[in-house]
């Protein structure tokens, strides 16, 4: 038999949503509780330089950024935990979660802040400079600032990679965009505008083979094209990969309304509710659209809220 503890609020996930969450929850005295989750502090610990999260002019990084909001958190006696949620049951006027660390925890409130996670290649020379910090990223509105003026490649022939793209022909001399196939998934708008940006060159039927380097940083990628067998090698500082996003998560499919690819749908619009009362979601988990750290904060300040006023209306 697992131990039970009874909680009146419980965070899963420790990213910027999870911890603003935490931050108002735990100052409106709901002494919430937060798994950390498998990447304690989120996808911006895989981050360098954050220079676009308001209130630091001179720009922190990623792991900085996410001791500060734990430590703040922290300091209003939020109780965060390592370790991660195994299983829910959210079927009863009582959510049940099971943590890695053997605890059954039954919740008044639930906020999911599990996030999303970027999709790689999977190549060993991309995520060699990916953990390097040396020019692989998925985000090029977080980074695509660090290569101004010089040559990019993004790879990924979506709605995301046609934005992320355009981005960064706004920053770079050239983006060179690999499509695996021989045209885009993006719809027609986006393609279009990235077909019209004169520094962007398109690269159809092509894939790359490996990502080029000299051991501090991204040089180039070597890529083939699929259709003709040709190889070649083309230069670039900064090697990006816009290939989708897994939200996380798969444990609530059985009783959280998801969309097909997996993100949370809201119940309500303009709120964080999820079909099931009293379990509220924030940030990534829920946003295929904006994924920026302060978006992924104002998120979880509302869900905070919600559950707030949910707690307080199962009170009186
Ligand atoms: P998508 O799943 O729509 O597109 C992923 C792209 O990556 C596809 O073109 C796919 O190629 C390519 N890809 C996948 N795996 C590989 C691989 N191993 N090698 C090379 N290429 C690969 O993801 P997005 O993130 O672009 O979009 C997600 C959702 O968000 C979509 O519904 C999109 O419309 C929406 N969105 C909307 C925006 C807007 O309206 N402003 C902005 C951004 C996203 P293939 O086509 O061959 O499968």
């Amino acid at each position: 038999m697992s131990e039970i503890e009874n909680v009146d609020c419980l965070i899963i996930g420790s990213g910027p949503a999870g911890y603003t969450a935490a931050i108002y929850a735990a100052r409106a005295d709901m002494k919430p509780i937060m798994y950390e989750g498998l990447q304690p502090g989120g996808q911006l610990t895989t981050t360098n330089e954050v220079e676009n999260f308001p209130g630091y002019p001179n720009g922190i990084t990623g792991p900085a950024m996410m001791i500060e909001l734990k430590e703040q958190a922290q300091r209003f006696d939020t109780d965060v935990r390592p370790g991660f949620i195994t299983k829910v049951d959210f079927s009863g006027a009582v959510h049940k979660c099971w943590s890695d660390d053997g605890k059954e925890i039954h919740a008044k409130t639930i906020i999911i802040a599990t996030g999303a996670s970027a999709k790689y290649l999977g190549l060993p020379s991309e995520q060699k400079y990916l953990e390097l910090g040396g020019g692989v990223s998925a985000c090029a509105v977080c980074d695509g600032f660090f290569y101004r003026g010089q040559e990019t490649i993004i790879v990924g022939a979506g709605d995301s990679a046609c934005e992320e793209a355009h981005y960064l022909s706004k920053l770079c001399t050239k983006v060179t965009m690999l499509v695996r196939r021989d045209e885009f998934r993006a719809s027609k708008i986006m393609a279009d505008r990235v077909k019209n940006t004169p520094n962007i060159e398109i690269l159809f039927n092509t894939e790359t083979e490996e990502v080029l380097g000299d051991g501090q940083g991204v040089t180039g990628a070597r890529i083939k094209n699929n259709v003709t067998g040709e190889v070649k090698e083309i230069p670039a500082t900064g090697f990006f990969v816009a290939i989708g996003h897994k939200p996380n998560t798969d444990i609530f499919k059985d009783y959280i309304k998801l969309d097909e690819v997996g993100y949370i749908q809201y119940e309500q619009p303009g709120t964080s509710k999820t079909n099931v009362p009293g379990v509220f979601v924030a940030g990534d988990a829920a946003d295929k659209t904006y994924r920026q750290a302060i978006t992924a904060a104002g998120t979880g300040c509302m869900a905070a809220l919600d559950a707030e006023r949910y707690l307080s209306a199962l009170e009186h």
